[in-house]
Formats: structure tokens, C-alpha cells, sequence
């Protein structure tokens, strides 16, 4: 057979491929030793390890997350949180729902809650992710007043705590999943922050909290004891701004909770 039949040319060019493939295997091999991991998202979430080894990220792809899988790695994160501090590296390193996709970054608790009672917003909108708190924007300012002249307290002896910790996209209500894989958070941070009380803004945040119909007329008025700190619904400072005749109502709420409290004013 000629060395130009073309079954002769074909095993020669077969050859000459592996041996290049050989080559540059090992080329590539030792290039990587000499660079290290490579640089992106992976080796973020390392560095996030390696600077906290006690908190790690929850993390996979998107589409690819078991969701039970990803409440227990949730759960566990939390628990290992000694501290506030560590809790929010935890949150901002979590990426256990769609939501940290979307998000700019996720809210943490505010205020240091020394005078036992929380109160708790659903999930963040545009204002609380500009701003970093659970409640902003008039809302907020609102609810510093409701702290301030009713209860005679200051916000900062207070705690704002938002049952989601990131911001859904265009503001629509987080779905019961995203609820459901962020509580191990929320729960910690009630915990770390010794809530003695609860009062849920507005009715989705009751009902979210609560498991029972969203209904507010049919939550609030009233001292709720599930396992854990009583809760008492009340409505939402966004609500009394567009409704103010329900500011009574609130009012009420309000002063049930300073009554459990053993607040002065309270009845
Ligand atoms: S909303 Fe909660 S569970 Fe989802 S990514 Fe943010 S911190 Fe994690």
C-alpha cells in the first residue's frame, strides 16, 4: 500500500491527534498547578469557607437544588451561627432559593431588640433592599413613630426582622417554598436577638407565620401561643397610610403587646 493511501493517511493523522492530545493534556495539567483554582463564583464561595469555616454557602445550580436538601444544609448554617455576625455572612453567602439570583443583597435584622418584642415584615421590597433594613420608606418611618410615642421605647431597643431575607423580583409575594428555606435564618435570628414577643405586619406576614388564613380581621385582636414567643398580628404601617381609621386597631395591638411585655401602658 502507498504511503499516500488514504487508510494510511488516516492512521498517521490519528496518531499525530493523540500524541497532540497527550501534549497538551499535560501542558494544560501543569498550567493549572501553577495558577490554582480557577477564578469565579466556585472560588468565591471557597474564600467565603475558608474566612468562616463554621458557616458555609448553600450552593447549586440553578433548576439542580433538592429543596429538602437545601433547608437541611439551611438549618444546619444557622444553628452553627454563634453570633449575629456570623448569621449574616450565612445569609449573604446562601443561595438555597432562586430568590439570590435576583437579589442585590438580602436584608438582616435590625435594632437589638432588648426590650423583647420584634416586629416582622414579610420580605423586603425595593426600599428595604436600597436600604438594607426589613422595613423602610415612609412604612418605616411610620413604625419608628407607632415605637416612639405609643410605646415610649426607641426603634433601636426594638428588632425588625424580615421572614425572607432577599427581595422577590418585582416585589411579588415570596412564594411558601422560599418561606419555607429561609425560617431556618429568620428563626436564628429571633433566637440570637431573645424575641420575648412577635407582632407580624400585616395579614400574608401572620398567615406566613402562623400557617393559618392570611385573613388580618381574623388574626389580629389577639394573643397567639404557638410553640415559641407569643405573636401578636397587627396591621401593616403600609396599610394604616393608605386606611388611617385602622390606626385604632393597631393601636390595640400595640398596646396588648406592651401589656404581655409588662410595658407601662399597656392593657
Ligand atoms: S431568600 Fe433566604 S433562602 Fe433564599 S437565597 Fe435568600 S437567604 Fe437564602
Amino acid at each position: 500500500m502507498s504511503p499516500h493511501d488514504p487508510p494510511s493517511e488516516l492512521a498517521s493523522l490519528a496518531r499525530a491527534l493523540a500524541r497532540e492530545t497527550q501534549r497538551r493534556e499535560w501542558h494544560g495539567q501543569r498550567q493549572a498547578e501553577r495558577e490554582g483554582p480557577p477564578i469565579g463564583p466556585e472560588t468565591e464561595v471557597g474564600s467565603v469557607r475558608s474566612a468562616q469555616p463554621e458557616v458555609s454557602a448553600t450552593e447549586a445550580p440553578p433548576g439542580q437544588r433538592n429543596p429538602a436538601d437545601a433547608l437541611t444544609k439551611n438549618q444546619q448554617n444557622a444553628a452553627r451561627a454563634a453570633n449575629l455576625t456570623e448569621l449574616q455572612r450565612g445569609i449573604e453567602a446562601c443561595r438555597a432559593c432562586d430568590l439570590c439570583h435576583s437579589r442585590k443583597n438580602p436584608v438582616f435584622a435590625k435594632g437589638d431588640g432588648s426590650s423583647g418584642v420584634t416586629f416582622l415584615n414579610l420580605a423586603p421590597g425595593a426600599a428595604e433592599e436600597a436600604s438594607g433594613s426589613p422595613l423602610a420608606g415612609p412604612p418605616g418611618d411610620l413604625l419608628d413613630k407607632i415605637i416612639i410615642q405609643g410605646m415610649k421605647l426607641t426603634p433601636q431597643k426594638t428588632a425588625l426582622v424580615s421572614l425572607v431575607q432577599c427581595r422577590p423580583p418585582e416585589d411579588r409575594a415570596p412564594s411558601q417554598q422560599e418561606v419555607e428555606l429561609c425560617s431556618p435564618w429568620f428563626q436564628r435570628q429571633l433566637e440570637l436577638l431573645k424575641s420575648r414577643i412577635l407582632v407580624p405586619l400585616g395579614g400574608p406576614c401572620a398567615g406566613s407565620l402562623l400557617g393559618l388564613n392570611p385573613d388580618l380581621e381574623s388574626l389580629r385582636g389577639r394573643i397567639h401561643r404557638p410553640e415559641g414567643p407569643p405573636v401578636v398580628p397587627t396591621h401593616h404601617p403600609r396599610e394604616l397610610l393608605k386606611t388611617p381609621a385602622a390606626k385604632a386597631a393597631c393601636w390595640e395591638d400595640i398596646q396588648l403587646t406592651m401589656k404581655e411585655l409588662g410595658l407601662p401602658g399597656g392593657t
